[in-house]
Parts: structure tokens; sequence; C-alpha cells
């Protein structure tokens, strides 16, 4: 019997696992339940193909998304791996053929619609029973719980499913759950006692950046003009909108098309496939676009409109960079269009619905807004810890200089104060600057501090509240018409002369800028050959298009990368690539292997295959929790004495990452909890954990309270994990 680490090198060229997928993937060998959830990209589909090759019989795929059931299956094929799929897109005759493979056990994979479970009162289950299944893996699983968010009736065949086939592991894999939907995944499919894996949702590959909207039309064909190769999605609020962008876009010369609910389905799913065949460069479209779309190589989403929530942001720019390779979200923002949002958030006669819609909205134009870093407001935002200092959006990549804001904050708090905090922004700045106007009355002007902030603008006076906020110096009331409210902090600065030293952006970077960033991966990162990698691309969509699928199921951009970076010249060079497994060898080695050789050889280049010793992960290096080599320096610099603070300087690194390599070490055995914590602090937290059915430090930690930080938590979880796996 093969390894999963064969198997993985072998038909799917990759070097190593990530991180819970060796662990998913044991588990399921070992013939029990699992639940993982892993974001978007972040390979859940090897969790269950590698052991459906392990393992004798055929492993059973649930999958509620046609369009790419068919994709998945082009994908193993074209490793060489025998699997097929049934749903209603197949003629009768062609479901009887993908049966008979199946009773005849030729199948490793079967992907399955959810209808079929409940066609014929459920039929197809029952047909499993005379058919040898090595595992379950059932995709998109909050589907099945009425708590996510795209319950579907059919998935609730799946309750019966351990009942009937007690002894058949079930995986059940997801993107996107909360802790009650979570919970009630498990309990649905009912899985025994199941591994839970719960990946970071960080999306390191991802950059973000915030802009000001002002004459979005040119900044982003600017954007385009300064990323000429890569393929992304612009979001907008409107139809109109999307066509009036599209249509603007192309009488600029790009390859742009626009998506939105109103075309026809026919046109739709045109421009849909047209997108994922690399025919379209930019989709321009609404939120009706992307549920489903598996493109690997999106380099870029952008929201010219505020998305309306931060899931929804979350999950609109977690489309980007499936591949692993670096990508960006730029959005760009107004107040105009909050404004806009809230007439929308307001459903009359659902006073609830409302107050949570415009708090929704509230935090999304908190995160345009806040002066912080971007990926740590979203990781915090979805329950996960995050030190900031991600060095990979707009603020960790701004220059600062330090202000001394203490004598205009007291200014301004005080006019709170003594207004009794009963106004909103815009009167208190008035009252502040003296203003004449109606609602500044007799009383008001009576005052000591009215007019005490007429030295400076309105904008300025904007501005400082924003960043009180943020620092929590003061805070908005949550109404409709917010008022400023004082904090502890504010009577700190009031009563007790604290100091109030701001940051102040020196210069921002950008995403739209040509000198700042080094974003354009091809041409530096990674010093590949972009006329090749071009050439290679054109390539690529030959065979894809001659073999009717997609071109990143053909190679992925990341191979591509390789290819024109290291130069291989023959096919034992080839394995050395990522993505390039012994049977995709076979198959394209030739159809590659001679324009490299050629182009070597007009350019008087020769392989630099020796250079990239042992094959990369597709990943980029900044993906910080699936990296193997980083986890063991950072264990290497501990057990020879340095101290995390050391490691993190040494390294370049935040804390946080190192204490999360740390953490996997103690969860191995190589690190004792004593190690690296009071030892005596490790039992409370493991008896709050054991009674947890879904492990959540958060909640762990609330329970304990600030004497116990997240590494100490994170330490000792890891241990019981240990402990319990023996
Ligand atoms: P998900 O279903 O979680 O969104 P996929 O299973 O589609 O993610 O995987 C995303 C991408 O990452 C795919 O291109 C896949 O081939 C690649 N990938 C997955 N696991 C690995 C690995 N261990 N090494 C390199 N690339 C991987
Ligand atoms: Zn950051």
């Amino acid at each position: 019997m093969k390894s999963p680490l064969e198997i993985l090198q072998q038909h799917f060229g990759y070097d190593s696992f990530r991180l819970e997928q060796a662990s998913a993937i044991d588990n399921a060998i070992a013939k029990k339940d699992s639940f993982v959830l892993m974001p978007t990209g972040g390979g859940k589909s090897l969790c269950y193909q590698i052991p459906a090759l392990v393992l004798e019989g055929t492993a059973i795929v649930i999958s509620p998304l046609i369009a790419l059931m068919k994709d998945q299956v082009d994908a193993l094929r074209i490793n060489g791996i025998s699997a097929a799929f049934l749903n209603s897109s197949l003629s009768g005759l062609e479901q009887n053929e993908t049966l008979n493979q199946l009773k005849q056990g030729k199948l490793k994979l079967l992907y399955v619609a959810p209808e079929k479970l409940s066609a014929d009162n459920g039929a197809f289950l029952n047909l499993l029973n005379e058919v040898d299944i090595s595992l379950f893996a059932i995709d998109e699983a909050h589907c099945v719980s009425h708590w996510g968010h795209d319950f579907r009736p059919d998935y609730l065949f799946l309750n019966g499913l351990k009942r009937q086939f007690p002894k058949t592991p079930i995986i059940a894999l997801t993107a996107s759950a909360d802790e009650i939907t979570r919970q009630d995944i498990i309990k649905q499919l009912n899985l025994h006692e199941p591994l839970v894996l719960i990946s970071s949702f960080d999306r390191a590959n991802i950059k973000y950046f915030v802009q000001p909207k002002q004459s979005v039309f040119n900044h982003i064909a600017q954007y385009l003009n300064e990323h000429p190769n890569d393929s992304g999605i612009i979001y907008c609020l409107s139809r109109k909108g999307t066509e009036d962008m599209a249509n603007n876009l192309k009488e600029n010369g790009v390859n742009a098309a626009f998506y939105h609910a109103g075309i026809s389905a026919i046109e739709r799913a045109k421009v849909q496939d047209d997108f994922i065949k690399d025919k379209i460069r930019v989709m321009v479209a609404t939120i009706a676009f992307g549920m489903g779309i598996d493109k690997s190589n999106v380099r870029f989403v952008i929201h010219a409109d505020l998305p309306k929530n931060i899931e929804s942001y979350y999950q609109e720019t977690g489309r980007a960079g499936r591949d692993g390779l670096p990508s960006e979200a730029i959005l760009f923002y107004s107040n105009a269009d909050v404004m806009k949002l809230k007439k929308f958030a307001m459903i009359e006669g659902n006073e609830e619905q409302s107050t949570l819609m415009l708090q929704k909205l509230q935090q999304m134009s908190e995160f345009a807004e806040m002066q912080k870093c971007r990926r740590q407001y979203l990781m915090e935002y979805f329950g996960e810890k995050h030190d900031g200092n991600c060095n990979s959006c707009d603020y960790c990549l701004s220059d600062f200089e330090n202000w001394d804001a203490t004598i205009d904050t007291q200014k301004l708090l005080s006019a709170v104060y003594r207004l009794k905090e009963r106004y909103g922004k815009n009167l208190i700045i008035d009252f502040l600057r003296g203003s004449k106007g109606v609602k500044i009355t007799d009383y008001m002007r009576s005052l000591p501090t009215y007019g005490i902030g007429a030295n400076a603008n309105k904008t300025y006076w904007q501005d400082l509240i924003k960043q009180l906020i943020i620092n929590g110096f003061l805070r908005e009331s949550n109404e409709e018409f917010p008022v400023l409210k004082l904090t502890e902090e504010s009577n700190l600065v009031l009563f007790k002369h604290k100091k109030v030293n701001l940051r102040k952006v020196k210069e921002q970077a950008k995403a739209v800028s040509v000198t700042e960033l080094d974003t354009d991966y091809s041409a530096h990162q990674f010093d590949s050959h972009e006329d090749l990698f071009a050439k290679l691309r054109t390539l690529r969509r030959e065979i894809a298009e001659r073999e009717n699928v997609p071109p990143y199921v053909v190679f992925s951009d990341a191979t591509l990368l390789e290819l024109s970076t290291y130069l291989p010249h023959s096919k034992e060079e080839l394995s050395q690539i990522s993505g390039f497994g012994a049977f995709k060898i076979e198959k394209y080695g030739e159809i590659i292997l001679p324009s490299i050789v050629d182009y070597c050889i007009k350019n008087n280049l020769t392989t630099k295959i020796a250079e990239k010793k042992p094959k990369k992960q597709s990943t980029p290096k900044k993906e910080k929790t699936y990296e193997a080599g980083t986890f063991t320096t950072t264990y290497q610099m501990f057990k020879a004495g340095n101290s995390i603070e050391e490691i993190a300087k040494t390294r370049s690194l935040s804390l946080n990452t190192i204490q999360n390599h740390l953490v996997n070490f103690v969860e191995v055995g190589k690190i004792k909890p004593g190690e690296l914590m009071d030892i005596n602090k490790i039992e409370p937290i493991i008896s709050i954990a054991k009674n947890q059915a879904i492990q959540s430090l958060k909640a762990i930690k609330e329970e304990l309270g600030d004497d116990f930080s997240y590494f100490e938590i994170n330490i000792a979880v890891a241990y019981h994990k240990l402990q319990v796996r023996g």
C-alpha cells in the first residue's frame, strides 16, 4: 500500500501536506469521523481524495455545487485517478453508465449532487449497500444545518448515513461555519467522536487595501494597466454600475464583461465560463457572481462600492488567490456609500433585523475608516487572535509618524462633556469651531468651551474624532443618529492629565501606485521569465481547450510560475516542479518541455532547477501555518536556547507566529508545556477544554480571564490533544 505522502507526490505533484491535511487524512484512513473547517483555498479536497486512494473501495463525495463537480472530476482524471460524478446535468444513459462503473468497483471517487440523495426515496443510498464504500465526504457541510447560511433540504437525507453505514468514516468539510453551525453539523450527521480540525482563516497571501472612493474608474484602469497579466473580479453594488464599469473598461481596451442577476441564465453561464477559461480577464459583477466559482488564479478582487458587512467582504475577497500566490483585495470607500447602504439596511416592520444590519454596516465602515492592521481586524472579527503587524495590508505597509494630540483632544472631550454627551459629531464640531448656525443655542454659546476649536478646520476635527474612537478615547452610540459618548479613557484625559499620542500616516500605502509595492510577482519576487510565462499560459489554454476543461485544472498559475522560473529541461527535472505528478509528467511533459528548451536556447539560458531543492510548496512564504520548514527553524532556534522574543526578532516574524509554531511542537510531543509556561496553569485550562464539544479558545479565555494568555491556553489545549491521542 502506498503512503499518503507517496500519493501526494506521485498523483498530485506536491511535496508536503499542509498542517491540518495530514491529520484529516490519517484520521480517515484509521476509519474515524472528522469535521474539517478550512478557509477557501485551504486544501479541503485532498483531505478526502488521498484517503480515497489509500483505502479500498469507492469514496462518495456529496457536493452541492454542480459546476464545481465537473472541474474536480476533470482535475482528478488529469492526475490519472478514476473518478466520476452524478448530477442532473447528465442524461439517464450517462448516469446508468456511471452507476455500472460504481457497481463494478471501477471508481475511486464518485461525486454526487444532494438531489440524488432524496430522489426515489433514498434509492441511491440503498444502492450503496451493495458497493464497497471507502468513505463519505460531505463538502459544504454547513448545508445540513438550519443555522448555516445555505441550508439545503436534500442534505437532511444525510442524517441516516451513519446509522446505515456505521463502519464507514465520514468527513464533513466546510469553509463557513460559526460555533453553533459547527455543533449542529456534527449532530445532524451523527458523527461519532469526530476529530475536529479548525484551520486559521487568515488568508496570508491576500493583501488588503482600502482607498478613498475618488475617481474610481481612473484608479481601476490604472491598476489594470499596471497588472496587465492579472485576472480578477470587480464588485459593484448595482446592475447598472457593473454595466457602466465593464463598458468603460472595454472602451479602454480591457477584456472585461459584466455579470448580474438581470441577464439571462444562458448569457450568465457563458460569461462565467469564459472567465473561468481565461477568455475574459476582468469580471465586473454584482454579488450574484462568485458562489461556486473555483477559478484558482483570481489575482485581485476590487470593491468599487462598499459591501454591506464584513462577512460578505471577507467571502468576496476570499475568491482571490486560491492557488496560494500573492493576490490583492482593494476596497474603494466613501461615506456616501455608507449612507446609501443604510437605507437598504432598514427593513420596515422588522426592527430587530434592521438593528443587526445597521450594526454590521457600522462595522464595515469602521473597518474601512480605522487606522489599524486590517488583517487583525478581520481575524478578530471572526474570533481569531492576531497581533497586527501583518506587513501585508495598507496600514502595515504605510509610513507613520507620531504626534501629540493631547491639547486638541482635551478641547474636544470637554465639548462632549459640557454638552452632556447628547450630540453627534457634526454639532460638536460646529460648537467647537464657534459656528453661528441655528443648531447652536444661546445656552451653548454661553459655555466656556464654545469656539475653542476655531484654530482648525472641520476635516481636521472629523479625522481627530475618528482616531479617538479607534483608540478608545471616545465612542459613538449605536443609534440611527449616533451621538458621541465619553469612555473611561476620556475621563483619564479630562481629569487625570493623560497624554494622547496618535499616529499619523506620513505616506499611505496604496494598491494603485507604480513604485511603492513589490506586487508584481512574476517580475520581481520569483525572478521568473515573464515572456516564457506568457507563452506557457497560451500553451495551457490550448491544452485546456482541447480537453474541454478550465486552464487551471491543467496547471495552476503557481506551476507555470515555477516552470518559467526554474526552466526544467527534462522529465526528471519536471518532477521537481510543484503540481507535476508522475501522471502529468507523462501526459504533458513532451508538450511543455520543448517550449522551455526553445526559449532557453534563444535566450542563452540554461536550467535553474538546481536552485530549487527541495520542491517548494505552492503556498507563498508568508503563509504562516502551512510551511514545514519555517516551523522547524523556529523549533531548532528554540531548542538552541533562544527566547521567543529573540526568535521573532531574528526571523522578522511576529511573536504570535513564533508562539503558534511552538504550540505545534507541543501537540506532537516535541516540546513539553513546562518549557513554555507555568505548569500549574495547565490543569484549569484542560478541565474546561475537556467539556467543550468543539474547542473554542475564546470561550476558554472568557472563562479563565486575564490571568491566562491565549498562548498558554493554546499550549494546554495542544498538550491535551497529545494526551488524548496517546
Ligand atoms: P478548498 O476546497 O479548501 O477551497 P482546494 O482543495 O481547492 O481548496 O485547494 C486549493 C488549492 O491548493 C488547489 O490548487 C490545490 O491543488 C492546492 N493544494 C492543496 N493542498 C496542497 C498541498 N499540500 N501542497 C500544495 N498545494 C496544495
Ligand atoms: Zn496589517
